[in-house]
């Protein structure tokens, strides 16, 4: 650990208490819903994570439009949090909002195609490259059918992931790494993720993961010719941020291909790199891809996408399936609401000048951000894809999640979480992530790095 931390760290916990009275102090109305939403809810919140914001109590929000939201103590916040990507093509976008009027009195759901549906169905394959298209409500339940859909095709049962993925709540990813005791590195086996509530059958069974940029280890485990899929993120997001080393994922294309293993990338956050996402951008094209988050506005929806090749096969192993419950699909996914909402999204927001601003201005708060530290002289580094940028604290981006975990320092990232929290300016919980919208204005740019240029001289001041 680097000295100039350790201090920090000394100091953000007195830092912490003295925000977290601030905090209680700018928000009453907030401590009061939660006080209330006691009486019905599991810690006060409709899904349990909201309370584990670090906040004294939930914020609670009254309107968020673009960059940015009021909680219920009318406060106005500049959010680049954005749902953690779900609202990354900003809040309630007016397109989106006008397709929802519309479709409004016509009918949200029938089990049956809208029939905007070939729209759409062009729309995604114009946007992300692949022709063809399933849909899902969530990200999750996409890579959950996508891992199915790569067992039946395949035959085999093992899926490869890599060290602190996060693809959802899908059991199978849901997996942790126990490493040698002798040299503290090598992956020795896989294990279900220690926190996990209700778990009952061992993940380790079909799951294997090692680390990520570690060409070795998965050339190793793909050569026992068992594995289905490899599934991962073009960088891993949800440990911090850790970059692919470059020709990582062009690699991986070729030695899934090699050993007869289907590659998935999972870019439900990656859609940040550009439009089209990561892999489109990057000239490779994975068997799967898995968008999810923000493809309708905010509204639950995702999609996953594959080749012709692969329609073929899944269809081939769809008809030679018995009649009856195939596991794949919910009752709600591809509704004429959540369709209107998608075919909104995709031709009328996520549009090439809206990836053009969102890059520039992302790009922009990189270079204020990458002053601001050395302004400090903190050995930290900022890592950017796209509009997606990730403050971590250590002198340069990991190479793996182990590193990224050492990296992490709870009591300071809460203390720099909070402080800017209490002047009007939203980061990621769980770690330091900052997304920037298409109505992210200059001047919300320059709030962030003005409020995180005084929290920092706080600290460093100590
Ligand atoms: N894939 C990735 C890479 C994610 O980061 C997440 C959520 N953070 C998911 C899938 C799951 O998304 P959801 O919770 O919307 O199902």
């Amino acid at each position: 650990m680097h000295s100039t931390n350790n201090a920090l760290i000394a100091y953000a916990e007195r830092l912490l208490k003295s925000e977290r009275q601030r905090y209680l102090q700018l928000h009453p109305t907030s401590a009061r819903l939660a006080e209330e939403a006691r009486q019905h809810y599991l810690y006060g919140v409709p899904m349990h994570w909201m309370n584990d914001w670090g906040t004294p109590t939930p914020l609670f929000v009254r309107e968020a439009r673009g960059a940015h939201f009021t909680c219920a103590d009318n406060i106005d916040y500049t959010d680049f949090c954005l749902g953690d990507t779900g609202a990354m093509f900003g809040h309630s976008p007016e397109p989106v909002a006008r397709a929802l009027e519309e479709q409004a009195r016509r009918g949200f759901t029938a089990m049956l195609p809208g029939v905007n549906t070939p729209d759409v169905g062009a729309a995604l394959a114009d946007q992300f490259g692949l022709p063809y298209w399933q849909l899902a409500t969530t990200a999750t339940d996409a890579n959950r059918f996508v891992l199915r859909w790569a067992r039946a095709v395949t035959g085999r049962t093992k899926l490869l992931v890599f060290d602190g993925c996060y693809h959802g709540t899908v059991d199978d990813t849901l997996v942790d790494c126990v490493v040698d005791a002798e040299d503290g590195k090598t992956v020795s086996q896989t294990v279900s993720r220690a926190s996990l509530i209700g778990q009952t059958v061992d993940l380790g069974l079909n799951t294997v993961a090692v680390d990520f940029n570690d060409l070795a280890a998965v050339e190793r485990e793909l050569s026992s010719g068992e594995i289905a899929c490899l599934l991962t993120e073009p960088a891993l997001t949800n440990c911090g941020m850790v970059p692919a080393l470059p020709g990582f994922i062009a690699r991986l294309r070729e030695l899934t291909t090699r050993y007869g293993t289907l590659l998935i990338l999972d870019e439900t956050h990656t859609i940040s790199s550009g439009r089209g996402g990561w892999a489109r951008n990057a000239g490779i094209e994975p068997d799967f891809v898995v968008f999810g988050k923000p493809i309708a506005g905010g509204l639950p929806a995702a999609a996953y996408g594959f080749s012709a090749v692969l329609a073929k096969r899944m269809q081939a192993a769809k008809d030679a399936a018995p009649p009856g419950h195939s596991g794949i699909g919910t009752t709600l996914s591809g509704n004429m609401l959540t369709l209107a909402a998608l075919h909104a999204t995709l031709t009328e927001v996520a549009t090439p000048a809206a990836y053009e601003h969102m890059l520039t201005l992302a790009a922009t708060l990189e270079q204020g951000l990458t002053a601001l530290l050395a302004r400090h002289a903190l050995p930290w580094c900022i890592t950017r894809i796209g509009a997606r940028l990730e403050l971590q604290f250590c002198p340069t981006a990991p190479v793996n999640a182990r590193e990224a975990r050492a990296a992490q320092q709870d009591e300071l990232e809460h203390a720099i979480h909070l402080y800017l929290l209490n002047r009007g300016v939203l980061l990621t919980p769980f770690h330091n992530m900052m997304l920037v919208c298409p109505e992210t204005r200059p001047a919300d740019i320059d709030k962030l790095l003005t409020v995180l240029d005084d929290c920092l001289s706080t600290l460093t001041a100590h």
